[in-house]
């Protein structure tokens, strides 16, 4: 037996549940840990079975509740080294600045203020403009792997209620633990194969603009699932890794019209579409064409962008790219989310 419950899929979070018979792996712990649980619960899956979390890179849409969780269930978190050490780095804030540049920085601070007072702005109006632009600040940020992106990656625990995510004791509440503090790291080459328990695991190297990202085949009990998101363009290894895969969860990131004609400034679109960006629904529908081989019962498309697709072409893309392979009329496609889990896909 092996199951797959996607728990969140897209820009603003990943999580994905593996489990075989006797092993359970989380994937990405890219909502906070209050939330994963949440919705582990919803979708009936206990998180105290977790044996590892299994990390493909360092995006804070991949890693927002990590430590949290990680530290909560007391289990040990995969990482290759290059993102272990890009993880430790962005939640390791930065103390130090040269005096010039922090004369600058005074200097644009009282700018801002003089700015503020002369518009006659309200702190409650400042917060309101802040907010909306805020899901495209946070994927600009994010995509251009600016500093400002690093520094507030564990999501706000509310410290009343008393759950798994709760502070550790209440001194911990006055002092802030070491977020880069994990139970255990253990460390996975892209291209060798490991095991948990009994799932076989085999990372492969997706190009994407992360230090060293990967995506996974899971294999136990002779049923082979993969996670591949996250990635600028389907290269020949990644192509080679996606073959007798039973259950696929791929990337259909963003239809390309509405990316160019969408919200975002252009280097942020620039870098969305570059080879080390997102597959388009385009991308996704030529490799489900030409390339793949069609054994998969499930096809699970994922990580949509909310601004720039709409899950109607994302169905009808993945379903046109298929039907025009005689052989592959057998798949069945589901649309994974971003606030919902999906339910369990068993095999
Ligand atoms: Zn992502
Ligand atoms: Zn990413």
């Amino acid at each position: 037996m092996m199951r797959m419950t996607v728990l969140a899929s897209g820009s603003k979070g990943n999580s994905t549940v593996i489990s075989s018979s006797r092993t359970r792996v989380l994937v990405d712990a890219g909502l906070s840990c209050r939330e994963l649980l949440k919705r582990m619960s919803i979708a009936g899956e206990d998180p105290s079975q977790l044996d590892a979390i299994l990390v493909t890179h360092e995006h804070q849409d991949h890693i927002a509740g990590l430590s949290v969780l990680a530290r909560r269930l007391n289990i040990p978190v995969f990482f290759t080294e290059p993102t272990h050490r890009a993880w430790v780095r962005m939640l390791t804030p930065r103390t130090t600045m040269t005096y010039a540049k922090w004369l600058d920085h005074v200097q644009r601070e009282k700018e801002a203020r003089a700015a503020a007072v002369a518009t006659g702005a309200s702190d409650n109006d400042l917060a309101v403009e802040s907010e909306t632009i805020d899901g495209i600040a946070a994927e600009a940020a994010r995509l251009n792997r600016s500093d400002d992106a690093n520094t507030t990656l564990e999501l706000p625990i509310d410290p009343d209620e008393e759950d798994l995510c709760a502070p550790e004791s209440p001194s911990a509440v006055a002092q802030k633990p070491d977020p880069t503090r994990l139970p255990a790291v253990e460390y996975f080459h892209s291209g060798t194969q490991f095991s948990i328990g009994d799932i076989d695991i085999t990372p492969f190297t997706i190009p994407h603009d992360a230090a060293d990202p990967c995506g996974f085949v899971f294999e136990s009990e002779g049923i082979r699932m993969a996670v591949a998101t996250d990635l600028g363009y389907m290269p020949p290894n990644v192509k080679a890794a996606l073959r007798r895969i039973d259950v696929l969860l791929l990337e259909s990131n963003h239809d390309l019209e509405m990316l160019r004609d969408g919200p975002y400034p252009w280097s942020v679109k620039q870098r969305v579409l570059s080879r080390v960006g997102h597959l388009s629904n385009n991308a996704t529908a030529e490799f489900l064409q030409k390339d793949y081989d069609g054994g998969a019962t499930w096809i699970v498309l994922g990580h949509l962008s909310e601004s720039n697709n709409a899950p109607e072409l994302v169905r009808l893309s993945a379903e046109q790219a298929l039907g025009n392979h005689p052989t592959l009329l057998g798949n069945r496609i589901l649309l994974a989310h971003q606030a919902t889990p999906l339910d369990p896909i068993t095999l």
